[in-house]
């Protein structure tokens, strides 16, 4: 079970989820990604001009830190991940943050999903494909499935149809600034602060 964590406020994201990441290694790993909300809210103030940015890489994180240097990342509000393998080898494709198919969700989650054979093929025959071989990956695709405005109705959705343990984040780019958490016996922490709140698999993640 590996480490989550998420940050969303009026700093920009991305070195604040490495930096969580790296607390977070001493819970062992094989992988590490991030995602982050690019652009602003739009004139429909819903997103419309924002995208999510994802950056993941097999292997220790400094290489992931590496491949990000020059990356246009300047989002306020992203998750991050570092993976430990149960379902699909430890690759950069089955990397953490997954996204559905247009983008717009992406969801780290650690633990297992149990009936995500059943899942899958339930929702490739209503048209999704997927490109990992995780069980986590039909969890973004879920979500667009019972997306109805509201991401946090969504994952109420979602937790209805999943069997298994573990802990869930997700942004969507229709949802500017919002962190949608949820977990399954798995613990994930929250640490609200004037500059920005905070979501977390584990307390060392957030301590700075
Ligand atoms: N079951 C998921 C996977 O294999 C999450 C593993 C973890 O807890 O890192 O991708």
């Amino acid at each position: 079970m590996c480490g989550i964590v998420g940050y969303t406020g009026s700093k920009k994201c991305r070195d604040i989820l490495m930096g969580g990441l790296k607390r977070l290694e001493y819970r062992g790993y094989d992988s590490s990604g991030i995602a982050v909300m690019n652009g602003n809210m739009g004139n429909d103030g819903a997103g419309s001009k924002c995208k999510i940015m994802v950056a993941k890489e097999a292997g220790k994180i400094n290489i992931l830190e590496d491949k990000i240097e020059n990356f246009k990342m300047d989002g306020d509000c992203g998750i991050g991940h570092t993976r430990w393998a149960t379902h699909g080898e430890p690759t950069k494709v089955n990397a953490h943050p997954h996204l559905e198919g247009s983008g717009r969700i992406a969801v780290v989650h650690n633990g297992i999903i149990e009936n995500y054979v059943e899942l899958r093929e339930e929702l490739e025959k209503k048209g999704h494909s997927f490109i990992s071989d995780t069980d986590t990956e039909v969890l973004p695709h879920l979500l667009e499935e019972y997306k109805d405005g509201s991401l946090i109705q969504a994952m109420r959705k979602v937790l209805k149809k999943v069997k298994g343990s573990g802990a869930i984040v997700a942004i969507s780019s229709d949802r500017p600034g919002e962190l949608v958490g949820a977990r399954i016996f798995s613990p994930l922490i929250v640490g609200i602060s004037p500059e920005g709140n905070f979501i977390a698999s584990d307390i060392p993640a957030v301590l700075e």
